[in-house]
């Protein structure tokens, strides 16, 4: 298994310059070369890994055709969602230690309205149950059981997948039956997404299977608002993935969101967030933590406690793959 990590380019989108006028800068991941003050607002749209590739172009897709940047958000992450070959998010994604599959997921908008769902099984789009909770409930988070029959209520459908693949590799990983989370391979790796449209307006979401082989009822960050995600349109826009408790132990969004909120870069902003997480644990062997942010007035960055993460920038330039500061 294994997904490449490659550095893909794709410009020249048809209609976008005339959509776009004015964006001129390449995005880049390096920390110094912060595009920041230089790109005027939206439309924007950062998502984690390479699987944020073709995500970012339906979210794109979606604020060309008149979307809103929370259908955006949505509708961008629903690609990776039923992508059934990937193994970290979705119904595609590897199981827990008793063979269970279960998701994740939650979206904000601008005004800091959040919907949020945990520990859900056999629903194709957690994410759109989490707008769902979001819209039509007055709560922010709903989990489990009661989730899932709240789903089922509100037109949402189950849909059972079973994949050889994964089938297999749980086995093989019941012959020894260790849990040991390993940095930066496909037992990892949620989609975070974070945009703004052209009226500078945020939005994101958060999507996942989680660690693969948890303990069965383990909840990571990517459906806690302040943890894997948060958006507070006057200061910005923040998306993690990597080990869900150490993001969870420094509320990793919310800290970056704040950061920046405080005068910080985008890409100072998710390193201190890293930093925090470095000085609050001895042994981050074999972890990885990446951020990804967008501040209110345009400017983006991420950073990730180690090599390996990348990230995918839409901009009028195109779609592409960057590799993150780290350290
Ligand atoms: N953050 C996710 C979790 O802990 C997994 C990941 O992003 O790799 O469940």
């Amino acid at each position: 298994m294994g997904v490449e990590r490659r550095r893909f380019i794709q410009l020249g989108l048809a209609g976008t310059a005339a959509y776009l006028a004015g964006c001129t800068d390449a995005p880049t991941a390096a920390l110094e070369e912060s595009p920041a003050e230089k790109l005027p607002q939206g439309p924007l749209v950062l998502s984690t890994w390479d699987h944020g590739l073709p995500a970012n172009e339906r979210a794109w897709e979606v604020m060309r055709a008149g979307g809103s940047v929370l259908d955006a958000v949505e509708q961008g992450v629903m690609v990776v969602e039923s992508d059934l070959s990937n193994r970290s998010v979705g119904l595609g994604g590897l199981p827990d230690r008793d063979g269970h599959v279960t998701l994740d997921a939650c979206i904000q908008d601008h005004d800091g309205r959040a919907g949020s769902v945990a520990f859900l099984q056999r629903f194709e789009h957690p994410i759109s149950i989490a707008r769902a909770v979001m819209e039509r409930t007055p709560h922010v988070m709903l989990a489990g059981a009661g989730a899932e029959r709240w789903a089922l209520e509100n037109g949402f459908s189950t849909r059972d997948v079973q994949i050889p693949e994964v089938q297999a590799a749980w086995q093989k990983w019941l012959e020894r039956g260790e849990y040991k989370p390993v940095a930066n391979i496909e037992n990892h790796d949620t989609i975070g997404m974070v945009a703004m449209d052209a009226q500078g307006r945020l939005a994101g979401s958060c999507t996942t299977s989680g660690m693969a082989y948890k303990v069965h009822g383990r909840v990571g960050d990517s459906p806690i608002i302040g943890a894997g995600l948060f958006v507070d349109g006057e200061a910005g826009a923040a998306c993690a993935t990597g080990v869900g408790e150490l993001v969870i132990r420094v509320a990793g969004s919310h800290t970056v969101v704040e950061l920046m909120r405080q005068g910080r870069s985008p890409a100072e902003a998710c390193k201190e967030a890293v930093l925090r997480i470095q000085r609050k644990h001895k042994d981050l062997k074999d972890m990885q933590v990446g951020f990804l942010a967008i501040r209110a007035d345009g400017a983006y960055g991420g950073y990730a406690l180690r090599d390996g993460f990348s990230y995918a920038v839409h901009t009028a330039q195109g779609n592409e793959l960057v590799p993150s500061a780290f350290g």
